[in-house]
């Protein structure tokens, strides 16, 4: 994670241009250290962190409804007003969602729906290759969440060995038993 710091500048490093020798020191290491390519989506895949806040997904108890109560609280909070929610009651008197819409297309991923949501059901997954050329295909339903991926229980972080399907998809297949290798250790940064 890039982190960040201020640094107190004295009036002998303003006189010597340290930030300037500073900055130019850095350009060079980069210039001369290994240059690193992730070869998504031809051959490797990211399976990104627990926090990171992709395709949203359902979450079902063990009965197998959604956790859903359809109060739309998260159709009011959402800033792009792209949740659509109709509530029902079904035959044991529980309120369940009958329409569950999410538009990716103008979702902005901050995840305000997870936040507010009362019955732990709405999280955003680790899914990130929302990608298609058809904006109705954006418009996600009560039955793509449920069947959305969650996030990745294990490897988070890393790239793995992965080949683009041959579908048409746009989405990239990973390897099965394949352990990852993590990426960003590869990148020199400055401590
Ligand atoms: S992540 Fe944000 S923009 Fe997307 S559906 Fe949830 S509240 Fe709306
Ligand atoms: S997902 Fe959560 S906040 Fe949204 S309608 Fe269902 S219970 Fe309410």
């Amino acid at each position: 994670m890039a982190r960040t710091r201020q640094q107190k500048q004295s009036w002998i490093g303003w006189l010597l241009f340290s930030d300037l020798w500073r900055a130019l020191r850095l350009t060079l290491r980069y210039m001369f250290s290994r240059i690193i390519t992730h070869r998504y989506p031809d051959h490797e895949k990211w399976l990104p962190y627990h926090r990171h806040r992709g395709h949203h997904f359902m979450k079902t108890n063990d009965e197998g409804d959604v956790n859903c109560v359809g109060c739309e609280l998260c159709a009011k909070i959402c800033p792009c007003d792209c949740i659509t929610v109709v509530p029902y009651e079904d035959e044991k008197g529980n309120r369940r969602p009958k329409v569950f819409d999410i538009d990716l297309a103008r979702c902005l991923y901050c995840g305000l729906c997870e936040d507010a949501c009362p019955a732990d059901a709405i999280k955003l997954g680790q899914e990130y290759e929302v990608a298609t050329t058809s904006a109705e295909a954006l418009v996600v339903h009560l039955e793509d969440l449920i069947a959305a991926p969650r996030k990745a229980e294990e490897g988070a972080g890393t790239v793995i060995p992965a080949s683009l399907a041959k579908d048409g998809s746009g989405k990239t297949i990973a390897q099965a038993n394949v352990k990852g290798y993590d990426w960003w250790q590869l990148l020199k940064r400055q401590k």
